[in-house]
């Protein structure tokens, strides 16, 4: 999926979608990194709702 074919009309799972990448780029801890600056994946229960929220939108 490319965010250049953002959808001129708002779908639910576009909803979900912009709400999960705000999330991951605010969020300290799905932003962690490690000293080499990897990101070290850290679980985040927001982030996985807001993931199946996402997901669960797409299906529909
Ligand atoms: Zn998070």
């Amino acid at each position: 999926m490319t965010l250049s074919a953002s959808p001129t009309v708002e779908t639910p799972w576009w909803d979900a979608y912009v709400r999960l990448s705000d999330h991951c780029v605010t969020c300290p801890t799905c932003t962690a990194v490690d000293q080499q600056g990897t990101n070290l994946r850290l679980p985040c229960t927001t982030a996985r709702q807001l993931s199946e929220e996402h997901r669960q939108a797409w299906r529909t």
